[in-house]
């Protein structure tokens, strides 16, 4: 059964979910394309922050099936009402040639698994933050940092600028002022050894796993 929204979240309940979300907190929200609720200068997704919100407030878990977002919708005007701002994503036509992979939500820091039921939640938005992504692959270029492999050598044209960014700083141990710095908190990994990366919690160094691969010819 669908759950309905409250008609009104209080902005301190607001607040507290944005910084629950930088926390890391596990919800079951996509990346928005469009839109962005506005924080101190950062921009949230706005229906993950009114899903958590509304989840904390009314003690159940809201889920993206049980509301709508997007311009109009209960859930902006729960969070324009309360003095947020909502604004278009910068580069929101970006999104579409560099939204997160297949594959590189799979293995992450903040892997979760509802009890009892077979939904993946991730949440590690650092890796997949498109300002921080750039930056990180202006400073570090686009070549594997554990296999060296540039994915563009094998695939052509197509892979140009592909790689994954594997973030360095454990979310247990962010705190929500933490920014992340693009030149010593990440470094790009192909896909496959990004996935080897996590195979461990916490994850294996670029140097340790450089260890465990076997030579190849
Ligand atoms: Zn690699
Ligand atoms: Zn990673």
């Amino acid at each position: 059964m669908k759950k309905t929204l409250p008609d009104v979240i209080p902005r301190k309940d607001i607040i507290a979910a944005i910084y629950a979300f930088d926390a890391g907190k596990a919800h079951f929200f996509e990346a928005p394309r469009l839109y962005e609720v506005v924080y101190e200068g950062r921009g949230y997704p706005p229906k993950a922050i009114v899903g958590i919100a509304a989840s904390d407030l009314l003690g159940v878990e809201f889920g993206p099936e049980d509301f709508t977002g997007g311009i109009k919708s209960k859930c902006h005007k729960l969070l324009t009402d309360q003095g947020f701002e909502i604004r278009t994503k910068a580069g929101a036509d970006a999104l579409l040639t560099e939204k997160s992979y297949p594959g590189e939500l799979d293995e992450d820091e903040n892997e979760q698994y509802a009890e009892g039921a077979a939904i993946r939640v991730t949440v590690n938005r650092f890796e997949r933050d498109l300002k921080v992504r750039r930056a990180a692959l202006q400073f570090h270029g686009s070549c594997c940092k554990v296999c060296e492999i540039d994915m563009a050598d094998v695939y052509g044209e197509i892979a140009e600028g592909f790689i994954h960014m594997h973030h360095l700083v454990p979310l247990s141990t962010i705190r929500k002022e933490y920014k992340p710095n693009p030149q010593t908190d990440f470094i790009p990994v192909c896909p496959n050894c990004h996935t080897m990366l996590h195979k461990r919690n916490p994850p294996f160094t670029a140097d340790e796993l450089r260890k465990i691969m076997r030579k190849t010819a």
